[in-house]
């Protein structure tokens, strides 16, 4: 087994109590052992004083700005106060707009819909597809990064200057390597050429401190099922003008003033591009997860990850064949996200060995960056782990054992390529512990005629 350098080999405790940290699966070897989900990028558990929280307001759960009853009215307040509290986190200007979303891939979305006509929109081609799609829809100039930090800002002002962009869209940090990018020279450098600034943060604001009116950025995209509150919400924070400017992202209840039977005036941001009854339970968990996280504080959430991801690296490093990705020669800060590649070895049989026979939940494939995929992996895939607040070093020790394990001497299980992966053959787990195929599956047959 690799062992992790000595730098970096005392036990680190779970900095945060996070839903499930103690819940078993079954392995296809007949044993049940404790999850480990090394899959928080894809998605975070949830905090227990959020859930504790959504609990809470159930009780009063009721119409968000559509309800004359107390429950309505708390409700109402909550949410606004909710909303209140995510622009505080992420150091929001005092007129700053912060608009509920789905997710960041709607909030770039909202951007992108409410960018002035003809606008030009500069970004990388290491983004995520959330934050190079939208672009498309407007002229978009890719840049291609750099292997320097240094050249690649330089590139990418060569292309904002030459285009006369009015946008520059870029990751906070990288959902594939966790290189993060230098937002506040990132700032500067779209407004000296009369630009503005959108930041991807749905890597970048689970792990460290955002505060855009200091560094200067414009807008700021994050989910909140990335920053251990998953209950369906996101926000777009950022300057007014543009989303005051445009017509409801989402036409309906609740995103207007006053509508004739061909006519319409639109409410004032944020209401306008929050059509339809507004997810209160995702705000108000957002909310409380940033109240949590910002309580421990950012330093204590670095510390906590660089500590494990420090593990995770030496881990790597010993398994023959391993080599991890990254973008940039200088990247000044990492979030504790690896990415890499094993030679030889098919990635998805892989994670398929990892979660079948150990109980390990990471990720491969593509990543939703593809472009960046393609250039930094010669097959065009890679493994991905990352960790969070509710990681131990238990967590990565039971990985590096497994990985080392599994590229050692290969799968202990049959597999059997199937659309959705290699899964293993046979499977005696039982994957529906709620049962509802099973129920599912009773109702139809009951209502198949007999034949
Ligand atoms: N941007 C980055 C950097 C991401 O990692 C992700 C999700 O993995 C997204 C955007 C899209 O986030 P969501 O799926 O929550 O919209």
């Amino acid at each position: 087994m690799p062992s992790p350098s000595s730098s970096s080999n005392c036990a680190v405790a779970p900095l945060l109590p996070v839903v499930g940290a103690g819940t078993t699966v079954p392995l296809v070897t007949g044993e049940e052992v404790r999850y480990v989900g090394l899959d928080v990028a894809a998605t975070s558990p949830a905090l227990v004083p959020v859930v504790d929280h959504v609990q809470r307001l159930l009780g009063y759960y009721g119409s968000v700005h559509r309800g004359a009853g107390f429950a309505s009215q708390v409700s109402t307040d909550l949410y606004e106060a909710s909303r209140q509290q995510i622009g505080v986190f992420v150091g929001a200007r005092a007129d700053d707009a912060v608009v509920i979303t789905r997710n960041t891939t709607d909030a770039l979305g909202l951007l992108s819909h409410v960018l002035p006509a003809d606008s030009t929109v500069v970004h990388l081609d290491v983004e995520h597809h959330a934050n190079l799609l939208p672009w498309r829809a407007h002229h978009a100039v890719v840049v291609l990064a750099a292997p320097t930090l240094g050249e690649t800002l330089q590139r990418l002002e060569e292309a904002v200057a030459g285009s006369g962009a009015r946008l520059i869209a870029v990751t906070g940090a990288s959902n594939v390597t966790g290189e993060v990018l230098p937002l506040d020279l990132l700032a500067d450098l779209a407004h000296r050429h009369g630009a503005r600034l959108v930041v991807d943060a749905a890597q970048l604001a689970p792990h460290r401190r955002l505060d855009i009116a200091a560094t200067g950025v414009d807008y700021v995209a994050l989910s909140g099922h990335k920053l251990y509150a998953p209950f369906g919400a996101g926000a777009l924070v950022g300057r007014r003008d543009w989303l005051e400017a445009a017509p409801a992202y989402l036409p309906g209840g609740g995103a207007v003033r006053e509508v004739g039977v061909d006519d319409v005036e639109w409410a004032p941001v944020p209401a306008r591009h929050e059509g339809g009854t507004p997810n209160l339970v995702g705000a108000a968990a957002l909310a409380q997860a940033c109240r949590v996280l910002a309580g421990v504080g950012p330093r204590a959430i670095e510390d906590h990850e660089r500590a494990l991801h420090a593990r995770l690296e030496a881990a790597l490093e010993a398994v023959p064949g391993v080599r991890r990705l990254q973008v940039w020669d200088d990247a000044p800060d990492r979030l504790a996200v690896s990415s890499f590649v094993v030679d030889g070895h098919d990635h998805g049989l892989v994670t398929a060995a990892l979660a079948a026979e150990h109980g390990i939940g990471v990720r491969d494939g593509r990543f939703c960056a593809h472009p960046l995929l393609a250039r930094l992996a010669p097959g065009g895939t890679a493994i991905r782990v990352s960790l969070g607040v509710g990681t131990s070093s238990e967590d990565i020790d039971r990985f590096a054992t497994a990985l080392a394990a599994v590229v050692a001497a290969g799968p202990r299980w049959t597999y059997e390529r199937t659309e959705a992966g290699w899964a293993p053959t046979p499977d005696p787990r039982d994957l529906d512990p709620f049962a509802i195929r099973a129920e599912v599956r009773r109702e139809t047959s009951a209502c198949e005629p007999a034949s």
